[in-house]
């Protein structure tokens, strides 16, 4: 990737998109174009975490096969965890097995380009705001469905942060008090009933031993939404409810930043199901103090790629 004459001024930027099950990633140049878009499983070590030296390596191979032209102006990153406020570190991501890891620095170290880190949320947010579901909004609400749930808020400035530098972590608040216990410690969070873990493991709690008729080891969210097209009142009641949770952390979001469109992302936002629906309808209810019409949810354009999308363009806007 270092050609001569006009072509080597291309930029391209790696994108690089964490999951607990897979990782993509792809090569996006700042006109958005993406090529060499790959998906492969999550490297792990023997104790089931991230393994970061296979992750540089799987990183180094789709280097070797750069754009023949032009320059690799850096590396981003995203991460389904908590970073510290610099963004350079991960100090909490469960899923990935990681604590206090300065993946920043271990990427970097190897190849002379910065690399830009942060959550998975904002880098889905960043990739369907420029080429994806919300291109025509200078400011909307980004939710991520995918083994847990989160939020991020673009504004016409850009990501709005919390204190810590985060997006809108709403996967553990409250919204039944007295509901499900969450490992984080507290009960009815968010992400018990709306994400895809939290929706198999209430499921499998309620149906018992005939949770699963097809004899997998888990029943899969798409699994529950076919059980729910045919009927079946458990799984029509967990997804409604999930609708309805979703729905109302919405409502109070728009009464605490004011309405604006929602686009849902993340592994499971290709379900079209009564989870959306409740949500719309729970939103459009609850939300009537501050909405001045009927609330716009629309599906990501980009689902599999603007976390790769997303990263490049973090990369390019930093
Ligand atoms: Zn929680």
């Amino acid at each position: 990737m270092k050609g001569r004459g006009p072509l080597s001024r291309i930029e391209w930027a790696l994108g690089v998109d964490i999951g607990g099950t897979n990782v993509k990633t792809g090569f996006v140049n700042r006109d958005g174009m993406l090529v060499g878009f790959r998906s492969f499983p999550t490297p792990r070590t023997g104790s089931g975490a991230l393994d970061v030296p296979g992750l540089a390596d799987e990183i180094a191979a789709q280097l070797r096969e750069a754009p023949g032209q032009g320059t690799l102006a850096g590396i981003g990153v995203g991460v389904p965890g908590l970073l510290n406020e610099e963004r350079t570190e991960v100090r909490y991501a469960v899923n990935l097995g990681l604590s206090d890891v300065p993946l920043a620095a271990l990427l970097q170290k190897r190849w002379n380009v910065p690399v830009t880190l942060d959550s998975d949320v904002v880098m889905g947010a960043l990739g369907e705001s420029r080429r994806g579901a919300a291109a025509e909004f200078d400011r909307f609400l980004y939710v991520a469905i995918g083994t847990g749930v989160g939020a991020c808020l673009i504004e016409p400035e850009g990501v709005y942060r919390n204190p810590m530098g985060g997006p809108l972590n709403i996967g553990h608040m409250a919204v039944y008090p007295e509901g499900v216990d969450c490992a984080c410690g507290n009960r009815g969070c968010l992400e018990r009933y709306v994400s895809g873990l939290g929706l198999t493991e209430r499921y499998e709690a309620a149906a018992g031993g005939s949770a699963n008729p097809d004899g997998g080891s888990r029943v899969s969210v798409e699994r529950i939404c076919a059980l729910a097209d045919q009927g079946d009142a458990l799984a029509r009641k967990l997804l409604t409810e999930a609708g309805r949770a979703l729905g109302t952390v919405c409502a109070n979001l728009f009464q605490l930043f004011g309405e604006c469109p929602i686009v849902v992302g993340g592994g499971l936002s290709r379900i079209r199901s009564l989870l959306l629906e409740s949500a719309v309808r729970e939103l459009a209810q609850r939300g009537r103090a501050v909405l001045t019409a009927p609330p716009v949810v629309l599906p990501a354009a980009l689902p599999d790629r603007a976390g790769v999308m997303g990263a490049a363009e973090a990369v390019f806007s930093k």
